[in-house]
């Protein structure tokens, strides 16, 4: 979606100036002549003529990517993207006549989740990896985050889910400082991530993890999809305390914070949520193997993806038919993701290495 408001936030991405026309095929800008195409969907505002060191591998092998992550289709905001999804309204208070932003939105589904409750709600990814729902409610731009394609002060809200962690310092910096030279004084951003440090219930949540590699070990369950998801992880902010000298250096100011300790959460994951998806994937694979022997879904994927990626992509296909339909397993998933959501109540003041906070925008006497 590409809607007139959007416009009105631009400022191009290469040159910095806001004298930008709307064309037939996009944007032009009268500072440096460079084009912007309309795609279907976004717009493509990614800067001219700049080379960068760093280039996510979401971007690098998008393609492939595409296929294993399985993005087209939204779910309803459950189990551990219902945990973020409930916090990020908690905790960044989006009011009707918001302006937001998802910076680094990838499928774009917490702007999806969430555009009803705005004004105007954005997202700004160089992967163009939307979701259909995406695609319908949010204005979408592939942008990169050291060169934001908007105006100073041009967002009321602005939020970052599993984002820093991707980062090296020196991108970390830079994607902080244009976040909040797009927020407008006194805006507010959410930003969820994660350090490396230790948690003081650390023990609680190996114990899940080893029953969890038990079901591994005894065929129930593949990682190989999920490690693939984790590929990327830098944690240049390696402890909270980097994160907060980050957030300083940016003019940021922390406002509220909630940490992330995984008991609940490691329990639902690694044991809970492996035996749901083994039996439902299951269940899937024989009946398809029944009725259409010559399987074109398999197809579909990549050879090195394993059976038990296969298997899982089709155990969640399956759940997302049954929960659009708000049957039982939309109730039973939902009260799952309250009990994780435990976590952040009972154990939210006890440093972890996953966090929630909110950060503020200084304003300027
Ligand atoms: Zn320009």
């Amino acid at each position: 979606m590409i809607p007139y408001d959007l416009y009105r936030l631009l400022q191009c991405p290469t040159c910095g100036a806001r004298d930008l026309f709307v064309t037939d095929a996009g944007v032009h800008c009268a500072g440096c002549h460079n084009d912007y195409p309309r795609h279907a969907g976004y717009l493509d505002l990614m800067p001219r003529a700049v080379e960068f060191d760093y280039v996510s591998k979401y971007v690098t092998e998008e393609e492939e990517l595409s296929e294993e992550l399985d993005y087209r289709e939204l779910a309803p905001p459950l189990l551990a993207a219902g945990v973020r999804n409930r916090a990020l309204v908690r905790m960044l208070g989006l009011r009707p006549g918001d302006i937001a932003l998802d910076n680094g939105c990838g499928t774009a589904k917490f702007a999806a989740w969430n555009a009803d409750k705005v004004g105007l709600m954005v997202g700004s990814d160089p992967a163009t990896l939307f979701a259909d729902a995406a695609v319908e409610q949010v204005a979408l731009t592939k942008a990169d985050s050291r060169c934001l394609p908007f105006a100073d002060n041009s967002f009321d809200k602005a939020f970052s889910l599993d984002v820093l962690e991707h980062f090296p310092r020196d991108v970390i910096d830079a994607y902080l400082a244009e976040t909040a030279r797009v927020l407008r004084p006194g805006g507010r951003f959410f930003v969820m991530s994660n350090t490396s440090d230790p948690s003081s219930l650390q023990p609680l949540t190996d114990a899940s993890r080893k029953l969890g590699r038990l079901l591994v070990r005894a065929g129930l369950y593949d990682f190989q999809r999920e490690a693939r998801r984790k590929s990327d992880h830098i944690k240049a902010l390696r402890t909270w305390q980097d994160v907060l000298d980050a957030m300083q250096r940016a003019g940021l100011r922390p406002v509220r914070i909630v940490f992330w300790n995984s008991v609940f959460t490691s329990f639902v994951e690694h044991v809970l949520m492996k035996l749901g998806e083994a039996a439902l994937g299951r269940r899937t694979a024989n009946r398809k193997l029944r009725t259409e022997p010559d399987v074109t879904q398999s197809s579909v994927l990549s050879p090195q993806s394993s059976e038990g990626t296969h298997r899982e992509i089709r155990a969640r296909q399956r759940m997302r038919d049954r929960l659009e339909r708000r049957g039982p397993a939309f109730y039973a998933l939902t009260a799952v993701t309250l009990l994780m959501e435990l976590d952040l109540w009972l154990f939210g003041a006890l440093k972890s290495g996953s966090y929630c906070m909110v950060v503020e925008k200084r304003v300027e006497r």
